[in-house]
């Protein structure tokens, strides 16, 4: 079985970010960016299977800005076999996403394609779900555990109300969460080893993809600052403020 594990450049998770001043979007010039943290899990959890002899292949694949060449590099000192790089300098939505993902999995037909369950970027969670319903394969999402059978995936689903077992039939599309694993680092030697690894270079076009958007962003604005809070000496205060200052009960 070929994985397929789609990995999105995103800023890093440590980096604090700035809405540009004309609220256009967010300021990327000289911020650290990284590998999107779902999509480690994913790349983890695709090794993992392929250590544990279930899968001979694991293809990370990134679509984007040429510089998605170093998050796939991520990707192949991590382990992961071959690369593919889709360049594109527009900003690609869920929906042209999972399109470009699709017109890979024909070529490159896996049994399982891996994605994070959300970019932490644009908070989407889309993709996968988007390229599941676009192949007409099975899909389940925020898996935390997958167990990998002949013909079929056991799936552990995290939701808020618990944890839900489902079996989703090969080939199948699986969204990734937090507690499915704690992706590796790369060794130094890794990282050297993976500068060797071949990475194939397309474009939307070569894929028969238009990648113009859809939407468009009216105006990006920082949170609301939050007010500082107040220590209550009793429930009665509590409840009184609640329903005369608040007016919530
Ligand atoms: P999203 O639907 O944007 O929240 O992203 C969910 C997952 O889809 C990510 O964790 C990636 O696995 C995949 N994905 C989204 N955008 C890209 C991209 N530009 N290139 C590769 N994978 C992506």
């Amino acid at each position: 079985m070929k994985i397929l594990v789609p990995v999105k450049r995103v800023i890093d998770a440590n980096v604090k970010v700035r809405v540009k001043s004309d609220q256009s979007g967010v300021e990327l010039a000289n911020i650290k960016m990284a590998m999107n943290p779902f999509c480690e899990i994913a790349v983890e959890a695709a090794l993992r299977m392929r250590e544990a002899g279930q899968a001979d292949e694991v293809i990370v694949v990134s679509a984007g800005v040429s510089q998605c060449h170093e998050t796939l590099r991520t990707g192949l000192a991590m382990g992961a076999d071959r690369a593919i790089l889709i360049e594109d300098d527009q900003d690609l939505e869920p929906l042209v996403v999972a399109k470009l993902l699709k017109a890979v999995c024909e070529r490159e037909e896996p049994g399982l394609v891996l994605l994070g369950k959300q970019a932490i970027d644009g908070d989407n969670n889309q993709t996968g779900q988007m390229l599941s319903a676009l192949l007409g394969w099975s899909n389940a999402t925020f898996a935390s555990s997958i167990e990998v059978n002949d013909d079929h995936f056991k799936v552990t689903r995290e939701l808020d109300s618990g944890l839900e077992s489902v079996t989703a039939n090969r080939p199948s599309v699986i969204t990734v969460d937090l507690r499915l694993n704690e992706p590796r680092y790369a060794s130094l030697p890794n990282i050297m080893k993976a500068k060797k690894k071949p990475m194939d270079k397309l474009t939307a076009a070569d894929l028969g993809v238009d990648s113009s958007p859809r939407l468009q962003v009216v105006k990006v604005e920082e949170p609301p600052a939050r007010q500082a809070g107040i220590k209550v000496s009793s429930a009665e205060e509590l409840v009184d403020k609640l329903r005369n200052e608040a007016k919530v009960i």
